[in-house]
């Protein structure tokens, strides 16, 4: 390679408009390579061989590379642990740097100071899955905030139009030549997965099938923003709760991936009336990013130390079957179950309810809650679903006060008024009136093979906040 080369390491940023990366890198001198590694380690966890984000993430590569090719460029895609292969690539290769966007989860910040350790260039990282960094909003005495609304304030005065500019990737005539780069990382024996092949053979190639997905299309992430700021951020606030109707943007999967930036969403948000609610959502992503970044313990622990190994929590596997089975009785919480395993996600709302359900009434510890919505969710996010599950058991930052345990019944009869979304994924209660839908357990429609409730609601309750209020007493001792 005649002219100094870039390495670009594509991660949760699956996109070739408005990349931080991608434009720094251009930025510089000689030619850039765009790189993705099917990490290993992270594989491992992917246990469902036919895991619907593995070919989402495969769809979208594809796609990336068919437009790398025609700008004169392409993807190289590696399979193996990138402490190994990419410090390897880049030496192949004699680059000069390697570009990437910081990632703030623990794990992840390890795994990218390895790569930095074994590697003789420059390695450089950019902001670009957040607006601001977790170390950029602080408090005056720079300690990080601990609670959502100071957070939202400081960040909301913090944010500048720069914050959410456009990263204009100027590209033309700046690709390295890819028949050369991946001939090289071949022939130093780095796995190199063909993306000139069928997206169902690449998968093949990392040991995964393909997925059919006819609900989350790579291809969808524009128009899905671009309607939704149209036609549903005016009324989000009064609309996000509903788990019926579509009253959400449902971007959370590309965001997730990086096929749209946070920073266009900024912008198109910023363009349209009464967005505030929406924009104040896309802080709690960045608040959980925040969080876990200063009190990396939060991964495995309670953020709330009092809460630390005081509370009876069970890891029981039949409470766990009850969840993978969708089969507590309560049709609300089954529905979301079940729209969670159908489709790879579940409205917030929904995810708020099973949480708080298996969490306050059924004890189960909010680890394995949030390991199986890992498995699950398109938008799995490791800082996000935590703080999820943490806020739901009363044990995170800024968490629901552990006296407040919902009441599904009544929150299936506010927030699913005429049972559309019951019925929708628990068809079997289709029969039954608006109001029994919510409680069929009284009705002679309710089919016999539905589940009797697995606990009683007042009973749950009860226990639950003698729980929590004897690890707090525990705490004084
Ligand atoms: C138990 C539990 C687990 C969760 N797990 C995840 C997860 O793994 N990944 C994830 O992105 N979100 C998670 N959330 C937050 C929220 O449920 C989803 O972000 C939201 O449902 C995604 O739908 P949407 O894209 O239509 O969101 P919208 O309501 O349109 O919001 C837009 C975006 O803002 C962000 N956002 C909105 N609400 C939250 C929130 N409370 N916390 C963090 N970010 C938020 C998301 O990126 C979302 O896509 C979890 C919430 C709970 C209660």
């Amino acid at each position: 390679m005649s002219s100094p080369l870039s390495l670009v390491w594509f991660r949760r940023d699956l996109r070739l408009h408005d990349h931080a990366a991608l434009a720094t890198a251009l930025a510089g001198e000689g030619t850039v390579q765009p790189v993705f590694v099917f990490d290993t380690e992270i594989l491992a966890r992917f246990r469902n061989p036919a895991d619907r984000r593995l070919s989402f993430i495969m769809r979208t590569l594809v796609n990336l590379h068919r437009a790398l090719a025609q700008r004169g460029g392409g993807l190289l895609v590696l399979h193996g642990n990138p402490r190994d292969v990419l410090p390897k690539l880049a030496a192949v290769l004699k680059a000069q740097a390697i570009y990437s966007a910081e990632d703030f989860e623990p794990a992840t910040r390890a795994r990218d100071a390895a790569v930095k350790a074994q590697y003789n260039g420059r390695f450089v990282q950019v902001v670009d899955h957040l607006l601001k960094a977790p170390y950029e909003v602080l408090k005056d005495d720079k300690t990080p905030l601990k609670v959502f609304t100071p957070y939202y304030k400081r960040w909301r005065a913090a944010l500048h139009e720069t914050d959410y500019a456009e990263y204009v990737v100027k590209d033309r005539d700046r690709y390295a030549d890819f028949a050369t780069v991946q001939a090289a990382a071949r022939n130093a024996g780095l796995d190199v997965i063909d993306l000139d092949q069928p997206v169902e053979a690449a998968l093949t190639c990392i040991g995964y099938e393909y997925f059919d997905d006819p609900i989350w299309q790579p291809a969808q992430a524009e128009a899905l923003l671009r309607d939704f700021v149209a036609e549903k951020v005016t009324d989000y606030p009064t609309q996000r709760d509903f788990m019926g109707s579509p009253g959400t943007s449902r971007l959370g999967p590309y965001l997730r991936h990086g096929l749209i930036s946070i920073r266009e969403c900024l912008r198109a948000a910023s363009d349209a009336p009464n967005s505030a609610t929406w924009i104040k959502e896309l802080c709690w992503r960045e608040f959980y990013a925040m969080i876990m970044y200063h009190w990396p313990e939060v991964v495995d622990h309670e953020f709330q130390p009092h809460y630390r190994g005081t509370l009876p929590w069970t890891r029981d596997e039949a409470v766990r079957r009850v969840m993978e089975e969708a089969t507590t009785g309560y049709p609300i919480v089954d529905a979301a179950l079940r729209e969670l395993t159908s489709t790879g996600w579940m409205h917030n709302r929904a995810r708020m309810i099973v949480a708080s359900f298996f969490t306050k009434h059924l004890l189960m510890d909010w680890r394995v809650g949030e390991e199986y919505f890992a498995q699950h969710l398109m938008d799995y996010e490791l800082a996000s679903n935590n703080g999820g599950w943490q806020w739901s058991a009363s044990t995170g930052t800024d968490a629901q006060p552990y006296f407040r345990v919902f009441n599904p019944v009544l929150q299936s009869r506010k927030f699913d008024p005429v049972g559309s979304y019951i019925r929708h994924y628990l068809p079997e209660l289709a029969a039954l009136s608006d109001k029994e839908v919510h409680w069929p357990h009284d009705s002679l429609l309710c089919p016999t093979g539905y589940p009797k409730p697995i606990v009683d609601h007042q009973a749950a309750r009860a226990r639950a906040i003698n729980v929590f209020k004897e690890a707090a007493l525990k705490q004084l001792l």
